[in-house]
């Protein structure tokens, strides 16, 4: 409920003003917008849900479950920002804005809470979430897949059956914070490497890639005990209090020297370079979360820099950008320059190659038509393209082109940047 002297039912998590006002509605991002590319409607457009916030802001509109749909309907993306002249932070914004929400949901509230308590009680508990994600662990291995695949059952078990489509062909032994790392024969550096939530579950082969490749580079990675989930997931759902919770505990577990915090995904990368934005107002922590987030880079980001390894792979590649990578921490150039260390290599750019997958975290449960939509634009630029391997950085987005790949009957491998550039180097030796 609002309360008498603000609009918004959590007033010191409003969107601020100043932000809301730097939108001239000069319509610049509206193209750039997915959900305006599939829906073709204003108020699925950046500009128009801008509209809508300054709207409740100023008392003109109540947040009604209509406003609420079409904030809910918007993927983080931050497209709209990479390309806003004006600078509008909209990725603050929404967040604000779904804090908003959340705290009194004009409708939908039973499925939030439950959303809530898992993203607290599963998502960011090591223990329980290792408990839970341990039979799609084994199911993603298991022969049981493939009968299940033959006999088309998955296509009949609605949002399961989706993330079953998702889940990685190979997900790897888990690794955790306290993890040992493949070590270099010469170290020249060392770093932390973030293990993450469900990336470290899910996606320990990439992790364990990631490891290799910065010690061929001279880098000694270790998977530091004590770091937490990174709170991407919580912020982007407008839980921003737990957010904060988790990114003290990062900051509690991480700091004490200038080590580099390596990320292999690019939606807590991006998160983990904005803690000091989320803990702004927090007194004891202000200071040492902008400290923090300077020493954050992305594999990629990272990478880049060291010394160049022999590399060979003879594959057509295409590299997707995580919208976390490109929009939020502007990287871009680094992922392909580092394909371009790899002799063989052939790397086919595609239309809308930075546009959204619809992976979004867990935009794919809540908002299943419109990610099924955006899939399905990729899987038609990759029929298109026809790569042999499809690559990208961010561990929803991979399991959103297993998805692609397998829904359009496209022969291609979905890998982690760092996965490819593991498995080129090993040839080459
Ligand atoms: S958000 Fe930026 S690009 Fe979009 S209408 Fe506003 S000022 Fe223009
Ligand atoms: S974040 Fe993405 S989906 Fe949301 S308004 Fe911006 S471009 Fe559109």
């Amino acid at each position: 409920m609002a309360s008498d002297a603000s609009p918004w039912p959590v007033p010191a998590d409003a969107p601020a003003p100043d932000d809301l006002s730097r939108c001239v509605h000069c319509g610049l991002c509206v193209n750039a917008c997915p959900t305006y590319a599939v829906t073709g409607l204003e108020a699925e457009s950046p500009r128009g849900r801008i509209h809508l916030a300054r709207a409740v802001d100023e008392g003109r509109i109540e947040l009604t479950a209509a406003v609420q749909g079409h904030w809910d309907l918007c993927l983080q993306c931050r497209a709209c920002e990479a390309v806003c002249p004006s600078g509008v932070p909209y990725g603050r914004i929404m967040e604000h804005v779904r804090a908003q929400v959340a705290a009194d949901p004009p409708s939908g509230g039973r499925a939030r809470a439950i959303r809530r308590f898992v993203l607290r009680n599963v998502i960011a508990r090591p223990a329980v979430l290792a408990l839970a994600v341990a039979p799609a662990r084994w199911y993603a291995g298991s022969p049981v897949r493939a009968i299940v695949r033959r006999l088309g059952l998955a296509a009949r078990l609605g949002r399961i059956g989706a993330l079953e489509a998702q889940l990685p062909r190979h997900p790897g032994r888990p690794v955790r914070p306290g993890t040992r790392l493949a070590k270099p024969h010469t170290v020249t550096g060392r770093a932390v490497l973030f293990t993450g939530c469900v990336m470290g579950e899910l996606f320990g082969g990439v992790h364990r890639a990631t490891a290799r490749v910065l010690a061929r580079g001279g880098i000694a990675a270790t998977a530091a005990p004590g770091q937490a989930c990174c709170g991407a997931l919580q912020a982007h759902d407008g839980d921003l209090a737990f957010a904060r919770v988790l990114a003290r505990r990062n900051i509690d577990a991480l700091e004490g020297d200038d080590t580099t915090i390596v990320v292999n995904s690019a939606g807590c990368g991006a998160a983990m370079k904005e803690y000091g934005d989320l803990l702004k107002d927090d007194e004891a922590y202000a200071a040492r979360a902008v400290a923090f987030a300077t020493r954050v880079r992305d594999f990629a980001e990272f990478a880049a820099t060291l010394p160049a390894t022999a590399a060979r792979l003879g594959a057509r590649v295409t590299y997707q950008d995580p919208c976390h990578l490109a929009h939020a921490q502007h990287i871009r150039h680094e992922p392909r320059a580092l394909l371009g260390r790899i002799t063989g290599c052939e790397v086919v750019e595609t239309a809308g190659g930075d546009m959204c997958c619809g992976a979004a975290g867990i935009y794919s449960l809540t908002q299943p038509q419109m990610s099924a939509s955006l899939r399905a634009r990729k899987a038609e630029q990759f029929r298109q393209h026809h790569p042999d391997i499809v690559v990208t950085a961010n561990p929803g987005c991979q399991m959103q082109y297993e998805a692609a790949v397998r829904e359009a009957g496209i022969e291609a491998r979905v890998l982690h940047l760092a996965e490819l550039i593991d498995e080129a180097q090993r040839n080459a030796r």
